[in-house]
Order: structure tokens, then C-alpha cells, then sequence
């Protein structure tokens, strides 16, 4: 059966492309970076021209990248080597609600160790209120971290206001940008962050490979031991054919930045206007200032789960954000944060285009998931249409 892709926030396939250089890597740059002879000299030069683009993308000086394992390692570096860093006087942390579990979860280790964290919520459209942050801060806030593009609902949040806010109460600005990257022009100068979070995998290069954007000048401390890599920041032999498939998807991304954001958007609002017009009792969660290329929609009277799983038999493959914690379905942290009530938010389904994308999949997503509600519904205990 045919498949198409529409879970491109969860992960993106690695392009043509960017599969050629990652296998020319592999067999033709052999080398440990840290090496003094050819082979190593080679593979150094591989990983600083990556360096390059990746910091085109970001416009960023190349110094200021560390590479990482991925989006959640560049996020605990940030939060932890950051926060363990400067702690000496500050012990107070401002994140939001909405962040992804690779932000909750060093904050959580934060408290552990003594640390206060103040958790904001969003407004019912999923944005942060700058306001918000602002009153959250106290004389001993260190860090202030919120994320650039929500992952569920794609909402893009303030972060040049609040990382004035945070920079005028005295604390460093964090953003994780996994899922803005590639997806709209990023300029951490700009956004005023000090740290700023990638993920090679949300833009068509590999899983594995991550950076984490640090302000000249930023205190870090290592949240690893090891050896002297990376600027004595990430230890470990640097991962060269990843580094440079980042390098080169994060090029791609830089030159189709001005035409993709605009065809996915495009499709975006083809497919939501065409499952709102065939599907009664749906909307959209939080239809804010959003990533080109997300939606995540409510259809009441069903489970998100369920209609997944219907759209994964027709070959569709999307998702929803509830995890499955000891046998119940929970719904997602960040749509209960908005504010909706439970069942709506367990009712509820994240679409995700990208590059495979087209109108003619974006169609047959629409009737295939009209015809998943009609289904669905039928079987439901509490629907009945209005
Ligand atoms: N942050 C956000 C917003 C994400 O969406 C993800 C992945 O889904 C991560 C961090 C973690 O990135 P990685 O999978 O590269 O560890």
C-alpha cells in the first residue's frame, strides 16, 4: 500500500542529498577529528565546513556551535551546564509549560538539586504571554527558557521580547529551537537568546546529530566528562559524517527558506479547511502565529489514538500527542496547558507536512480522515452530533 508521511515534527526522512554526503563521509573521511595526521586533519576540515553551515543557518559565528547528540542533549547542556554553571547566587529558573519533555525534565533535575523552577502557562492560542515571564522572574532568576516553535500545535512564541525581559532581570534566554529550525529563518542575534537548541532530524538529516547555539562569551559547563572536544564542552570523538549531513541539510534549508515555508502553509490550510469543512464538531487548537507546516485538530466524541490508528491502516502516518503512560492514554501536557478540557485534548490529532508533501496527498488525507470521524463516531459511547 501506498504511505504518505504527515508526522514530519516527530521526524523527518534524511533528502537524496543529504544521503550522498553522509555516505561519501563515511567511506571517504575515516579520520578522528582529534587526530593530528592527513586522516584527522581531513576529518577536522569536514566537521568545521558543517560547523559553517549549520551557523549560516542560525547566523551565528561557527565558534559558537557544539555539536551534540541531538536536540535533547543541545537542551540539557544548555539548562544544565548553564544553570550549574552560574548557580552560585541565582537559584531560580523560569521555563513554560508547554516545553518539550527534553526541557521539563533537566528543569525537574534542576528542582532536585535545590533549584526553583517557575512553570508558565500559555494563553487558550498556546502563546506565551511576555507579561507572564516578566512577573515570573525574581532577583535570583539565572535562566530564563521557552521554547522558539511548539512541537503539538507549531505556535511560535516571543522569544526577542522575553529575552529582553529576561536579560533585563539579570538572567540568560534559552530557546529550544528544534522545531523552528529549518522550518523559518532563525537569527539567535535577533531573538537576543544566549543559548538555542537543533535537532539534525527535524530537517532532513539524520537522527543522532544536534547542536546547541552558545553566546560568545557564555559561561558552560560540561554535563559530560571526557575528553577536550568541542571547545572542552561536549566531550567525545566528534561525529563527522552526521556533523557534516547537518551541515548539509541545514544548507538546503537555508536556500529553500524562501519559497518551502509558503508551499507548506499553503498545504497546511488546504487540509485544515478541507477536514473542517467535511468534519462537524472539529477546530483547530491553538491557531496562533504557527510553523508553516503544523495543525493539530479536535475532533470531538473520539480518541486522537483512534484516529491515528485509522489513518495509519489507509497509510497515513500522523500523530497525536497523548502518551501512553501504564496502559491509559494521557492527554497531551501542552493542549491541557491551553486550557482544553481533557476529552478535547484526548481527542485530539497533530498533522505535520513536509517536503514529500503535496495537494493531492493533502486530498486523500482529508477524505481519509472524514471518513475515520463518520467510523469513529459511529462506535462512540458519548458523541452525538450537534
Ligand atoms: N525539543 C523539541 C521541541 C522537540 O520536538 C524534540 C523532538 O521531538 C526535542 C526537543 C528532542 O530532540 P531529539 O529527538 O533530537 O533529541
Amino acid at each position: 500500500m501506498r504511505r504518505f508521511y504527515f508526522d514530519h515534527n516527530a521526524t523527518t526522512p534524511v533528502s537524496q542529498s543529504v544521503l550522498e554526503v553522509l555516505v561519501a563521509a563515511l567511506l571517504e573521511v575515516p579520520g578522528n577529528a582529534s587526530s593530528i595526521h592527513q586522516d584527522g586533519q581531513l576529518a577536522k576540515q569536514h566537521l568545521e565546513g558543517a560547523r559553517r553551515e549549520v551557523a549560516a543557518l542560525l547566523r551565528c559565528d561557527p565558534k559558537e556551535l557544539v555539536f551534540t547528540s541531538g536536540g535533547t542533549e543541545a537542551d540539557n547542556l544548555a539548562i544544565l551546564g548553564f544553570v550549574f554553571a552560574n548557580n552560585a547566587s541565582r537559584k531560580h529558573v523560569v521555563t513554560t509549560a508547554i516545553e518539550h519533555p527534553a526541557v521539563l525534565n533537566p528543569c525537574r533535575e534542576l528542582e532536585r538539586s535545590g533549584i526553583a523552577v517557575t512553570s508558565v502557562k500559555p494563553g487558550p492560542d498556546g502563546v506565551v504571554d511576555p507579561e507572564d515571564i516578566r512577573r515570573a522572574m525574581r532577583p535570583e532568576t539565572v535562566l530564563v527558557s521557552v521554547m522558539h516553535a511548539n512541537n503539538e500545535t507549531g505556535a511560535l512564541q516571543p522569544i526577542a521580547e522575553i529575552a529582553e525581559i529576561a536579560h533585563h532581570g539579570g538572567a540568560l534566554m534559552h530557546s529550544d529551537g528544534v522545531q523552528a529550525a529549518g522550518k523559518i529563518p532563525v537569527n539567535v542575534e535577533a531573538l537576543g537568546v544566549d543559548l538555542y537548541s537543533i535537532s539534525g532530524h527535524k530537517f532532513y538529516a539524520t537522527k543522532g546529530i544536534g547542536a546547541l547555539y552558545v553566546k560568545n562569551g557564555t559561561k558552560l559547563r560540561p554535563i559530560q566528562f571526557g575528553g577536550k572536544h568541542e571547545r572542552e564542552r561536549r566531550p567525545g570523538t566528534e561525529n563527522v559524517p552526521c556533523a557534516v549531513a547537518m551541515g548539509k541539510a541545514a544548507a538546503i534549508a537555508h536556500a529553500t527558506l524562501q519559497l518551502e515555508p509558503d508551499r507548506l502553509a499553503t498545504l497546511r490550510d488546504r487540509l485544515e479547511r478541507g477536514i473542517l469543512a467535511r468534519v462537524p464538531d472539529a477546530g483547530v487548537n491553538g491557531a496562533a502565529t504557527r510553523t508553516p507546516n503544523t495543525t493539530n485538530i479536535y475532533f470531538d466524541g473520539l480518541e486522537g489514538e483512534a484516529m491515528v490508528i485509522s489513518l495509519d491502516l489507509k497509510g497515513f502516518a500522523v500523530s497525536s500527542g497523548s502518551a501512553c503512560s501504564s496502559g491509559a492514554v494521557e492527554p497531551s501536557h501542552v493542549l491541557l496547558a491551553m486550557g482544553l478540557p481533557k476529552d478535547r485534548a484526548r481527542a485530539s490529532v497533530r498533522f505535520s507536512l513536509g517536503a514529500s508533501n503535496d495537494e493531492r496527498q493533502v486530498d486523500e488525507l482529508v477524505e481519509a480522515v472524514a471518513e475515520s470521524a463518520v467510523k469513529l463516531r459511529k462506535l462512540s459511547p458519548t458523541y452525538t452530533s450537534a
